[in-house]
C-alpha cells in the first residue's frame, strides 16, 4: 500500500511516524514538512535538500562549483615556464630550404636526453614528468633533431603518393609507374657514370685522365666532451671536404674551422685547385662528380673556373656530373662513413690535430691524407669571374629571330645535369639537361680575349681569418675547466679566445646560383 504523506500546516503540529522532517520558510513564517513529499511537490533531490539545510544551518548561501575544480593532473604555470625555458636553453641551428627555415637541435640529443638533463637541472619540478615534457616539447616547440631530409627526392615522393592514391584511377596510376621508371633510370645513370669512368680511368695506363668526387662531410664540433653542459653551448664547427681520386680510391681532407674560411664556392674553387696541381700535375682530361648543391659546386663560380682551366689549356676536355636530387650517393660518402664509424669511438676530441690523426688513421684499405687549410689559401673565385665572364648568357642554339621567346634558354645552371668543356673551343661550355642526354645546350661564357684570361690571385680572407661570433667563444670558455693542461689543446684555446669576433653569425651556405 502506497504510503500518503500529508503536509502539516503548523511546525508545532505532531510528526508522523516513518516521516523526517524539514522546515519549510515561507512569508508566512517557518513550517515543518514532510521531507519526501516537500521533495516531490518541488522536483528535487534529497541531497540538495539536505545540502541547503547543512547551509542553512551554518548561515551561509550556495555557490555555483561547476567547472571549477581543478583536475588532479594540472601542472602550473612555473612547471610549462620551466619546461620551455629549458628546451629554448638548447643551441638551435638553423637551415633554409626551399625558402622555409628549419630549427634543429644537436643530433645527439633526444627528447629523453633533454628530459633527463631537465630534472637534473630542476629537481624540485617532481610534476613534470616524461610525457609532460614531450607534451610541451611537441606542441610550443618546432624542432627536430640532427641535420633536416633536404636532400629527399621530391619527384620520387610526389609519383609514390600517387601511386598510392585511392582516387586515380588505373589510367592515371600507369602514367604515374611510367614517370617513375623513366626517372629512375635517369638517377641510376649518375651511379652507372661512375662505375663507367672508374673502369676507363683505371685501364688508362699513359696517366692522362682523372676523375675525382668532391663533397662536403657533415660539420664536426669542437671540443667534443662527455659533458652535459656540452648540450646547452654553443661549439666550434669543423668543416670537412673530401676529394676522393677515383683512379686509387684515395681520399684528401681538407679541415678547417669556422674562423678559418665558410663553405662556398670559393672554398670549393680553391680546394679543388689545389688538389689538381698537386695530385693530378699530368692528367689532361678530367671527369667530375659532386651533389648539387648551389652554394658549393653546381654554381656560375665553380662552372667558370673549369671553363677557364680548359681555355688556358691546362686540361684538354673536363666533364662535371650531377645526381637527381636525392639520388646522390658519392664515393666519398663512403669515406665519410668510415671517418664517422671512427670518430664514434672517442668520446674526447679537443682539437683540430686530433681530428686529422683520426681521419688519417680510419682506413685500412684506402690512404686517407689531410690538408689543414688555412685562410690565405683561399682566393676570391666569386669577384675573379666577372671580369672575364658572362653571367647571362642565351644558348648559341636560341639566337637567331626564327626562335620563339619562350623557347630560347638561358644559362641557368640549376636546370642542367652534365657540363662539358674543351680546351680547342675556349669559352664555350655544353651543357646537357641529363647525361648522356642527345638534347645540348652550347653557352659561349667567355667575355675577354684568350691572352688576358688568368686564374685569380686574390685572397678572400686577407686578414688570415673570419670573426667568430662572441656568443660562441664565450660558450667557449666556460668549458675551459674541462680541457686538458697539454700544451696543443692549451694554445689552440687560447688563439680561439684571442680570436676576432662579431655579434652576427657568419653564413656558412651562401647560394649565388
Ligand atoms: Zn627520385
Amino acid at each position: 500500500m502506497r504510503r500518503r504523506h500529508r503536509i502539516s500546516k503548523e511546525a508545532s503540529s505532531k510528526p508522523l511516524r516513518g516521516c523526517t522532517y524539514v522546515y519549510e520558510i515561507s512569508s508566512s513564517g517557518k513550517h515543518q514538512v514532510c521531507k519526501t513529499a516537500f521533495c516531490n511537490i518541488h522536483a528535487i533531490s534529497e541531497e540538495r535538500v539536505r545540502r541547503f539545510c547543512k547551509l542553512l544551518s551554518e548561515g551561509k548561501s550556495p555557490h555555483d562549483m561547476r567547472g571549477k575544480s581543478i583536475p588532479g593532473n594540472t601542472k602550473s604555470g612555473l612547471v610549462i615556464y620551466a619546461i620551455k625555458q629549458h628546451i629554448s636553453s638548447f643551441p638551435v641551428k638553423i637551415s633554409h630550404y626551399s625558402s622555409k627555415e628549419y630549427h634543429y637541435l644537436s643530433e645527439k640529443l633526444d627528447v629523453k636526453i633533454m628530459y633527463s638533463l631537465f630534472q637534473e637541472k630542476y629537481p624540485e619540478m617532481s610534476a613534470a614528468n616524461y610525457r609532460f615534457y614531450l607534451k610541451v616539447f611537441r606542441e610550443h616547440f618546432s624542432l627536430s633533431f640532427g641535420l633536416p631530409q633536404v636532400d629527399t627526392c621530391a619527384t620520387c615522393e610526389e609519383l609514390d603518393i600517387k601511386l598510392k592514391s585511392p582516387f586515380l584511377n588505373q589510367k592515371a596510376k600507369k602514367v604515374a609507374e611510367a614517370e617513375k621508371c623513366v626517372h629512375l633510370r635517369r638517377a641510376k645513370k649518375f651511379s652507372a657514370k661512375i662505375k663507367e669512368i672508374s673502369e676507363i680511368i683505371k685501364a688508362d695506363k699513359a696517366g692522362d685522365l682523372g676523375a675525382i668526387c668532391i663533397d662536403f662531410m657533415q660539420n664536426l664540433q669542437l671540443p667534443c666532451i662527455p659533458v652535459q653542459e656540452v648540450f646547452y653551448l654553443r661549439q666550434l664547427t669543423i668543416s670537412v671536404f673530401c676529394i676522393h681520386n677515383l683512379k686509387d680510391g684515395n681520399a684528401t681532407f681538407f679541415v678547417y674551422h669556422e674562423g678559418i674560411a665558410t663553405k662556398g664556392p670559393n672554398e670549393v674553387c680553391s680546394f679543388v685547385l689545389e688538389f689538381l696541381n698537386t695530385s693530378l700535375k699530368g692528367v689532361k682530361e678530367l671527369y667530375i662528380f659532386s651533389d648539387r648543391r648551389s652554394a658549393q659546386n653546381k654554381n656560375h663560380t665553380f662552372i667558370r673556373m673549369l671553363s677557364a682551366l680548359t681555355s688556358l689549356k691546362r686540361f684538354r676536355h673536363i666533364e662535371h656530373y650531377f645526381p637527381i636530387r636525392g639520388h646522390s650517393f658519392l664515393p666519398c660518402d663512403r669515406d665519410f662513413s668510415v671517418l664517422k664509424r671512427k670518430i664514434k669511438k672517442y668520446d674526447r676530441v679537443y682539437t683540430i690535430k686530433e681530428y686529422v690523426e683520426i681521419i688519417v688513421t680510419s682506413s685500412c684499405k684506402r690512404s686517407f691524407t689531410v690538408v689543414i687549410a688555412d685562410s690565405i689559401s683561399i682566393l676570391d673565385f666569386k669577384q675573379w669571374w666577372p671580369k672575364y665572364f658572362k653571367r647571362n648568357v642565351l644558348s648559341q642554339e636560341s639566337y637567331g629571330k626564327s626562335v620563339l621567346r619562350d623557347q630560347k634558354t638561358s644559362f641557368k645552371p640549376s636546370q642542367f645535369m652534365n657540363f662539358s668543356y674543351a680546351s680547342d673551343n675556349a669559352g664555350l661550355v655544353v651543357a646537357r639537361p641529363f647525361i648522356d642526354s642527345l638534347v645540348k645546350h652550347h653557352f659561349r661564357v667567355l667575355n675577354c680575349t684568350l691572352a688576358d684570361l688568368v686564374l685569380p690571385k686574390n685572397m678572400v680572407y686577407p686578414a688570415g681569418c673570419i670573426p667568430i661570433n662572441q656568443n660562441k667563444i664565450d660558450d667557449l670558455r666556460k668549458l675551459q675547466n674541462y680541457l686538458p693542461h697539454t700544451e696543443d689543446c692549451q694554445s689552440f684555446y687560447n688563439e680561439l679566445f684571442l680570436w676576432p669576433t662579431c655579434v652576427t653569425e657568419v653564413t656558412q651556405n651562401q647560394p649565388d646560383d
